[in-house]
C-alpha cells in the first residue's frame, strides 16, 4: 500500500512540517509499527484554514443536488475500497474484520447516503410572516475525532458539513490517522474542489488545540473523551465558536422484572463488548431486579462463554485486541478496582500480558455492583459490564440517571407501554425499547456530560446552518 503523507492541504499531499514525534499508527494485535506520520505544522494549519476560507463560498455556490451527488460517489468509492478500508481499521483498533467491513465502512458509506438525501430534503428557505428565513452555511468547520470508530466518525461530520455548504479541515486520532489517510485518497478523486476538505495529522495538544483556537474557525465539531470536550469548548469561547460535541458514555440497559431475560442479557453483553467495548454509546451498566439476579447471571454467564477473543483477522472473532497498549493498561486497572471496591467478578478478569505484544484484554462482568462505585460510574471503554442489582421500578430508573453521562440507554419489558414508559424517564440520547435497532436517519448525540448537539440524518445536517431572517 502506497501511503501518503499524512496531510491533504488545498489539494496537495504534503509530509507534515511539525515539531516532535511521528504519529505512529501500531497493529493492535502485535503491536508492531504500521505506519508513520510527520505532524501537521502551525504554517500548515494557516494555510489549510486559509484555503478553507477562500474555497468556502464557491463550494457553497454549487447547487445542492451536485453537493449531494458528490458525497453519493464518495460512498460508492469507499465501498469499493471496503476490503483495504477495513483491514486497516482491524489493525488500527483491533475491530474484527467482519465488523470492520459492515460497520467500520458499512456505517460512514450508509451515513453518506442518508446525508446527501437529507439536504435534498431540507428547504434551504421557508416564509415565516413578512420574513424570509434563509439556512446560510455556518462557513468553516474544524473537525476533531476519536479512534474507535475512525472514517465513521470523521463522515459524521464531514458529511453534513459538505451537504450544507461548508468547508472543513479534519483532525483525526493520532491513533489511527491512516483509515482517514486513504479515505481523503478518495475524497479527491471524487473531485471535491480544492481547499473544501483538508485534512491534518496530529495530537490534540498540538495541532488540535491551534484549530480550536484559530480566529478563522467558525464552528468546531468535536467527538472524543469528555476531558477533552470540556478543553475545547473553554478554547473556543474567546472566539465565541459553535462547538458541538459528542463525548463520553456510561450507558444503562434497564431490564424489568416481567423482560425476556435471555433476550436483554445477550443484547446486553453484545452491545458491551461491541469494537471491544470500544463504542461510546456502548450499554455498560445492566440495571436488574434483585429477585431475578440469579437467572440473569446464569444467562451472561452462558452469553460470555460464547465471546470469542482472537486475532481480528480470524473467522469468528468477536473481541479483538484494544486500540492502543494505553487502553488496554486503563481496562485492566478498572477491572482490578472493581474488585477492590467490593464488586463479584462473575466473568473474565485481569489479563496477563500475552506474549505475542497484542493489546488484548478479557471480556468482564463485575456483578453486585453499587451505582456509587467508580466502576458503575466512570467510562473504562473496554469490554467491561459492570451488574448493579436494585429493588423495584424507581430504584431502576434513579439507578440508571445516577450518571453524569446520558448518551445512549435501553429498556426490557414484556409490556412495552411499560418499558416506554421507563424510556421516557431516563434522561438521555436515545434509548432502545426491546432492542429496537439503529437508525442512521435518526439523531445521535448526548445530554449532560455526553455532550450536546446532533448528528446524523437531518438533524445532524441542521448543526451546521446559521438560520438568516430577511425581513420583506
Ligand atoms: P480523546 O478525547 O483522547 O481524543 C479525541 C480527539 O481529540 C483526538 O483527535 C485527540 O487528538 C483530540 N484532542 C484531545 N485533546 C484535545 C485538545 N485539548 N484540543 C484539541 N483536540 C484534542 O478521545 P479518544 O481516546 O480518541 O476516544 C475515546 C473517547 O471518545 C471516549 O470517551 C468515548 O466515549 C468518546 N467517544 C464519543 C462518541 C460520541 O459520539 N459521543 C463517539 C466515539 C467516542
Amino acid at each position: 500500500m502506497a501511503v501518503r503523507p499524512g496531510n491533504h492541504i488545498d489539494g496537495a499531499w504534503e509530509v507534515g512540517t511539525g515539531s516532535g514525534d511521528d504519529i505512529a499508527v501500531h497493529d493492535s494485535a502485535d503491536g508492531s509499527l504500521v505506519e508513520s506520520f510527520r505532524p501537521a505544522g502551525a504554517d500548515q494549519l494557516e494555510r489549510a484554514v486559509a484555503a478553507a476560507r477562500r474555497a468556502q463560498p464557491g463550494w457553497n455556490a454549487v447547487p445542492v443536488r451536485e453537493r449531494a451527488a458528490l458525497l453519493r460517489r464518495l460512498a460508492d468509492r469507499l465501498a469499493a475500497r471496503e476490503d483495504e478500508l477495513a483491514a486497516v481499521m482491524s489493525r488500527e483498533v483491533g475491530s474484527p474484520l467482519a465488523f470492520s467491513r459492515t460497520v467500520q465502512v458499512g456505517l460512514p458509506v450508509a451515513v453518506l447516503r442518508t446525508t446527501a438525501d437529507a439536504v435534498e430534503e431540507l428547504a434551504l428557505e421557508e416564509q415565516v410572516d413578512n420574513v424570509t428565513v434563509v439556512r446560510e452555511p455556518v462557513g468553516v468547520v474544524g473537525a476533531i475525532t476519536p479512534w474507535n470508530y475512525p472514517i465513521y466518525q470523521v463522515v459524521a461530520k464531514l458529511a453534513p458539513a459538505l451537504a450544507a455548504g461548508c468547508a472543513i479541515v479534519v483532525k483525526p486520532s493520532q491513533v489511527a490517522p491512516l483509515s482517514s489517510v486513504l479515505m481523503f485518497e478518495e475524497i479527491e478523486a471524487v473531485g471535491l474542489p480544492a481547499g473544501v476538505a483538508d485534512l491534518l495529522t496530529g495530537t490534540g495538544r498540538g495541532i488540535g488545540e491551534a484549530l480550536v483556537a484559530h480566529p478563522d474557525v467558525d464552528m468546531i465539531s468535536f467527538t472524543g473523551s469528555t476531558a477533552a470536550g470540556a478543553r475545547i469548548a473553554e478554547a473556543a469561547a474567546p472566539g465565541v465558536k459553535r462547538v458541538a460535541l459528542e463525548l463520553g458514555g456510561k450507558s444503562a440497559a434497564v431490564l424489568l422484572d416481567d423482560a425476556d431475560v435471555a433476550r436483554g442479557v445477550r443484547a446486553t453483553v453484545g452491545s458491551c463488548f461491541l469494537n471491544g467495548g470500544q463504542t461510546c454509546s456502548a450499554l455498560t451498566r445492566l440495571v436488574v431486579p434483585r429477585s431475578i439476579l440469579a437467572e440473569v447471571e446464569a444467562e451472561i454467564e452462558a452469553a460470555v462463554a460464547e465471546v470469542v477473543v482472537g486475532d481480528p483477522f480470524a473467522e469468528g472473532t468477536v473481541v479483538g485486541p484494544m486500540a492502543s497498549a494505553e487502553q488496554r493498561s486503563t481496562i485492566n486497572s478498572y477491572i482490578a478496582l472493581g474488585v477492590e471496591e467490593g464488586a463479584r467478578l462473575l466473568a473474565g478478569g485481569v489479563g496477563d500480558e500475552p506474549a505475542d505484544g497484542g493489546y488484548y484484554v478479557r471480556p468482564t462482568v463485575l456483578t453486585d455492583v453499587k451505582s456509587g462505585m467508580r466502576v458503575a460510574q466512570e467510562e473504562i471503554f473496554g469490554p467491561v459490564l459492570v451488574v448493579i442489582p436494585v429493588d423495584g421500578t424507581e430504584e431502576a430508573v434513579e439507578v440508571a440517571n445516577d450518571s453524569e453521562y446520558g448518551l445512549s440507554g435501553a429498556v426490557w419489558s414484556g409490556d412495552r407501554a411499560r418499558a416506554v414508559d421507563v424510556a421516557r424517564r431516563i434522561r438521555t440520547g436515545q434509548v432502545a425499547v426491546n432492542g429496537g435497532a439503529f437508525s442512521a436517519r435518526a439523531p445521535f448525540g448526548g445530554v449532560k456530560k455526553s455532550g450536546n448537539g446532533r448528528e446524523l440524518g437531518k438533524y445532524g445536517l441542521e448543526e451546521y446552518f446559521e438560520l438568516k431572517a430577511i425581513r420583506l
